[in-house]
């Protein structure tokens, strides 16, 4: 048997694992929280709810999922019906919403991923108030927030990252990161394994030649490791990445 086949084998329960290890170690959910997943169709947000959904026994506590689903003026989604149906299989009642991200621009502004990412955002709390949940679940992984900690250091010369969790100051509502212990290659692993859509974003203004360098060198620098990543991430989360509280 393969090495990459056994991996693939237990993909789905090497996912769990650690998903349950970063909900308890960083204590992301609580008994009775109501948890929100952004659902974007994409293969992370669609294996978290995927984890989410079984973890229950795992981690020894009662909690309610929903996903939502935030469609845009630019990106025209083929994937929600089949992602409802999915939902629908784990027991995550699904509901998706429009946010025009670039009919908000001003006269003579640019789109950009943080315009997006910032509207998108906005809507999510808004919606998460308004409905009463207390948790946002986002699917970023351990990669994407390596990533994002090199980007900002050399590219913006600031010390900070995507943190595995996100009190906000002024509303009822935290950011989580369930998959911060997992590598990128274990999730698509998993999204096979478990037949879970593997689309790739195919945003056109998401083409980040910067990222790309940056995954290289940290692969190069790790050795591609996931036990050298997750220490990196223990490092910074004494810092940087566990900037606990905002705005
Ligand atoms: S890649 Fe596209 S969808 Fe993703 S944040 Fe950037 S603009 Fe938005």
């Amino acid at each position: 048997m393969s090495g990459r086949f056994f991996r693939r084998a237990q993909a789905g329960t090497i996912v769990r694992k650690l998903c349950a290890k970063a909900v308890l170690e960083r204590k992301l959910i609580a008994e009775g929280d109501r948890v929100l997943i952004a659902a974007s169709g994409g293969k992370d947000s669609t294996v978290l709810a995927w984890a989410l959904a079984g973890l229950r026994p795992a981690i020894r506590q009662n909690y309610e999922l929903a996903a939502l689903h935030i469609s845009s003026d630019f990106c025209a989604c083929c994937k929600k019906t089949i992602l409802s149906e999915r939902m629908e299989e784990w027991g995550i009642p699904f509901s998706d919403l429009f946010v025009p991200v670039i009919g908000r621009l001003k006269e003579g502004e640019k789109m950009n991923c943080y315009w997006c990412s910032t509207q998108r955002r906005t809507e999510l709390l808004r919606y998460a108030m308004e409905k009463g949940f207390n948790k946002i679940a986002l699917g970023h992984h351990l990669d994407d927030i390596l990533e994002t900690f090199f980007m900002n250091m050399t590219g913006r010369g600031e010390l900070s990252a995507m943190p595995v969790v996100l009190k906000y100051r002024k509303y009822p509502v935290s950011l989580i990161r369930p998959l911060a212990y997992l590598e990128e290659r274990q999730i698509i692993d998993c999204a096979a394994e478990q037949n879970i859509l593997k689309a790739a974003c195919t945003c056109p203004y998401g083409l980040n030649s910067k990222r790309r360098d940056i995954r290289k060198r940290i692969a190069d620098f790790t050795g591609n490791s996931g036990a050298v990543k997750r220490r990196m991430l223990k490092a910074l989360s004494s810092g940087p990445v566990d900037l606990l509280e905002e705005g």
